[in-house]
């Protein structure tokens, strides 16, 4: 039987757009901006400032606390501006805007070819000052995720290659493409945290991927490639480490606390770069995809490029834009602007048409009860929906709102349409305000 967790949806994957495309190199366009906020944790303070010229990987911010992580130039240029910008998460965010000069001057690189003479501490400081996050989107520090508490004994690293949001196809090319640096971005974890076994989970629709690992890891007998079932979320790391291990994260907690540490394919690769190379995270591979795009491509951009470029570099569309969402299309989030630049946990782009952006007229619940069944978490999706509706916030946190990982199969299986994902979204903020308050 496939590994897998109980529950879960099917939708359509719609990789096909992509999923033969190779990674091109986009060329940066003449204005980076980059947002001093790309990461889960405290924003970085800017460490240049208006006129100030700057090289290709020259750190732009210092970390401010321990969940903070550094950003640096994807370009070599002049600083325009350090200003409010379109951010990913709405509204604006204080942001560097850098001309490029078109030269890719670059900083001083350290590089470690032979890295084994390195400690562990070496690679998480250098995984820190390169300002590595994770690159499956919610973009943790890596550095964090490499300093576990005193007390949590990891046995198994997971490498997550499931990319289970349909559309995006980013890490399928990248496993294709650059195999031997994520396997060695694999075994610097592997050192750093102490642990002897890997596992690449990657889901079953990307037979070719699997079927490239197994082979080069074959003779690693810390590293096994495992093909998971095809399955949304299959990707998310509760459910990832459920299908591989059969082990629980129990509610509130972290992989930590049962032993596991999971971390994107892509975030292998970066340390690697970051390690060997020299190289801080300044580009990354994102697909931009969507039925009215005229050329769908998977890209590697450089940290900083605006949407509308990339859309340009597709060749624009064929119809009016009617949505656009960075990630995917479960999980992802509509943005407001295309000047919304790429950041450090930009998978994809896709781009809607009005007609596919349209949202169907929202139902009474029929008490079906299909939104239960899919729940990966167990939760009661249609009673947290009509608590939070009727503005019973206290009643929806019993039913364990905070445990939602904010999936999205119980809004994609509804048949009334119900957009239970944005009231619970809601609930969590006015359950969050009214903590602030007391
Ligand atoms: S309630 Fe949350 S975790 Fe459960 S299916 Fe809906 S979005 Fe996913
Ligand atoms: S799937 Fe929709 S209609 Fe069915 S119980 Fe859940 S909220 Fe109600």
């Amino acid at each position: 039987m496939a590994l897998t967790f109980k529950g879960g949806t099917h939708p359509h994957g719609n990789k096909h757009f992509t999923q033969g495309k190779a990674i091109q190199v986009l060329p940066p366009p003449e204005l980076i901006a980059i947002p001093l906020s790309q990461h889960i944790g405290a924003p970085g303070k800017a460490l240049v400032k208006k006129g100030d010229t700057v090289k290709k990987g020259q750190v732009l911010s210092e970390s401010q606390g321990f969940v903070s992580i550094p950003v640096h130039s994807s370009v070599s240029g002049k600083v325009k501006d350090i200003k409010p910008w379109p951010h990913f998460l709405g509204s604006t965010s204080e942001t560097i805007l850098i001309e490029n000069d078109g030269e890719d001057s670059p900083a001083e690189q350290i590089t470690h070819p032979d890295w084994s003479a390195l400690s562990p501490d070496d690679i998480r400081r250098i995984a820190r000052e390169a300002g590595l996050a994770g690159m499956g989107g919610a973009a943790f520090p890596t550095v964090v995720k490499l300093s576990p508490p005193a007390g949590k004994i990891i046995d198994t690293v997971i490498l997550n290659g499931a990319e289970c949001e349909p559309y995006l196809t980013a890490d399928h090319r990248l496993m294709l493409e650059y195999p031997d640096d994520i396997i060695e971005g694999i075994k610097m974890i592997l050192f750093t945290l102490g642990v002897k076994r890997a596992l690449i989970g990657i889901e079953k629709n990307k037979p070719d991927a699997i079927k490239l690992l197994t082979e080069k890891t074959a003779n690693i007998n810390e590293i096994k490639v495992v093909g998971v079932k095809v399955k949304y979320p299959q990707g998310a790391e509760k459910q990832l480490i459920d299908a591989i291990t059969g082990r629980k994260v129990p509610s509130g907690g972290l992989p930590f606390d049962i032993g596991c540490y999971v971390q994107n394919v892509g975030t292998a690769k970066s340390l690697y770069d970051a390690v060997v190379k020299g190289i801080p995270l300044i580009e990354r591979v994102v697909t931009v995809t969507g039925k009215t795009l005229r050329n769908p491509q998977n890209f590697l951009v450089r940290i900083g490029t605006p949407i509308k470029h990339l859309i340009e570099a597709c060749d624009g569309t064929t119809e009016p834009i009617g949505k656009i969402i960075m990630g995917g299309p479960m999980m992802g989030i509509a943005q407001s602007s295309d000047e919304v630049p790429v950041v450090k946990g930009t998978s994809g782009i896709l781009v809607f048409s009005r007609k596919e952006a349209d949202l169907p007229q929202e139902k009474p619940c029929i008490s079906c009860a299909h939104c239960v069944d899919v729940c990966p978490i167990k939760l009661l999706p249609s009673t947290l929906a009509s608590l939070i509706e009727n503005a019973r916030f206290e009643e929806a946190e019993e039913y364990r709102l905070f445990d939602c990982m904010e999936c999205g199969s119980c809004t994609f299986v509804c048949p009334s349409k119900r957009r239970i994902l944005h009231y619970i979204k809601w609930g969590k903020d006015e359950v969050i305000k009214s903590r602030k308050k007391k």
